[in-house]
């Protein structure tokens, strides 16, 4: 008798719970493989970083990663990371990225007091003659030259035409105009003012002179110098100014610091420029919002100096008095060039390039190191090529370039060869084969 035919096997139905129990289940210990409880599993990231720990922490070495992973282990499973070790590795990396040429240790200002006499001296911030003179040479034919200053400064406005006592006044009328307002911009409106100041009389001639600045309406004053910032302030200010020199200085400028910051609106800055670029004396230092920020970046002043002025009497405390002119010349140009107040060109200061800068940016003096030696590299090549030279660095940098064309031949050679079998399969069908274009050099690595 045949056997009874048995029902078809039911189909189990296949759960993702099913499922993920039966993963779970695998893993755990007999006893609780029918335990009914929801199994927990672990979340994919715990899984990784676990993975990660476990290995580091079995396998540490002396290598700088897996020290890097010893201290980011040791954050996931200890307590609080050691902020020690992570500075140190973070200093020696940067150490490793950008070599400093000349690390030294700098020093601000400071003041010295002499155990025997107990006099105070003023000593100078470290380097800081070699960073002025390095500045200099970028201000005369570097990448400082040729700034807004050096053609449309204050002192450059006076029109050279005119009498000695009217170019006195252009230059204390263009101090006045310049604040919070740009050389280029400020220009613009001491030309209008010497060509269109209306005359104060029917046969006198127009242009800016005290007698004009008198006469001129307010109104007229303003339009005529709306450009520069604060114009409504400075209209007020130029004439009231006008009315003194009339009253108080016989028609001329003041010849001292006092009189001439008496004058509204002329600050020690302005006086101080004013007084050496009208009447060739110079007693104390002119600072502006370069000077004040530069010499602040540079550290020479510690703690920062908060204003222009304090900024004045620290620099003067031990600057030589033969730069002191200079020096607003010098760092308002190179303010206006490379040391911008934003976006300063970092990576073609030679300050940042030579590591005398305290707040260089590091990427940006990395990039422009990397420049200069591929400019000095390609310039050895073209010098040993042009001059045949044959000193020991001609004949290595020779060599390499040497070596570097033979390269070029080989890879070329390895490209025109190498695709041969594929170009002679077609060559049925094209009777004239193209040459494969030639490598490029990034490829070649
Ligand atoms: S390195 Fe940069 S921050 Fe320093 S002086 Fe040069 S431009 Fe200014």
């Amino acid at each position: 008798m045949s056997p009874a035919a048995s029902p078809p096997p039911q189909l189990r139905r296949i759960t993702r719970g099913s499922l993920a129990r039966f993963a779970y289940q695998s893993d755990a210990p007999s006893s609780t493989k029918k335990s009914n409880t929801t199994p927990q599993v672990a979340d994919i990231e715990d899984a990784v970083s676990s993975s990660v720990t476990k290995t580091t922490t079995a396998t540490a070495t002396t290598s700088r990663k897996r020290k890097r992973a010893v201290v980011s282990s040791s954050t996931t499973r200890e307590s609080k990371p050691s902020p020690v070790k992570k500075e140190e590795s973070e200093e020696e990396e940067e150490d490793k990225i950008a070599p400093t040429p000349n690390r030294r240790a700098r020093k601000p200002a400071r003041k010295i007091v002499d155990p025997d006499t107990q006099t105070t001296t003023v000593a100078p911030p470290s380097d800081w003659e070699e960073m002025y003179e390095l500045v200099k040479a970028m201000r005369l034919t570097g990448p400082a030259k040729d700034a807004a200053v050096d053609t449309m400064g204050c002192e450059r406005l006076a029109l050279p035409t005119a009498s000695p006592r009217d170019q006195r006044l252009h230059t204390l009328v263009a101090l006045m105009l310049s604040s919070q307002t740009k050389d280029t911009t400020n220009a613009v409106a001491m030309r209008r003012l010497q060509t269109e100041l209306p005359p104060h009389a029917p046969d006198a001639p127009p242009g800016l002179n005290l007698e004009n600045l008198l006469a001129v309406d307010a109104a007229k004053l303003n339009e005529l110098i709306w450009v520069v910032g604060f114009h409504n302030n400075k209209t007020k200010y130029l004439k009231q100014a006008a009315a003194i020199l009339r009253d108080a200085w016989a028609g001329d400028i003041p010849d001292t610091i006092a009189g001439l910051t008496s004058l509204p609106g002329v600050g020690p800055k302005m006086a101080h420029l004013c007084l050496s670029a009208a009447w060739g004396r110079t007693e104390g230092i002119g600072v502006d919002v370069h000077v004040h920020r530069i010499t602040n970046l540079w550290g020479w002043q510690r703690p920062a100096s908060k204003t222009p002025e304090a900024t004045r009497l620290a620099l003067q405390a031990w600057l030589p008095r033969d730069r002191w002119r200079e020096i607003n010349w010098l760092l308002v140009g190179f303010g206006q060039k490379v040391c911008l107040p934003v976006g300063r060109r970092c990576g073609e200061c030679e300050l940042g390039l030579r590591g005398l800068c305290k707040a260089a940016d590091r990427g940006k003096v990395l990039q422009g190191r990397k420049v200069r030696e591929e400019e000095t590299a390609s310039l050895k090549v073209e010098r040993v090529k042009a001059d045949g030279d044959d000193d020991e660095d001609g004949l290595v940098i020779k060599e390499e370039y040497i070596k570097r064309e033979e390269e070029d031949v080989e890879a070329l050679d390895m490209v025109m060869n190498e695709p041969k079998a594929e170009v002679g399969l077609k060559e049925e069908n094209s009777p004239e084969p193209q040459p494969p274009a030639r490598p490029s050099r990034k490829r070649r690595g």
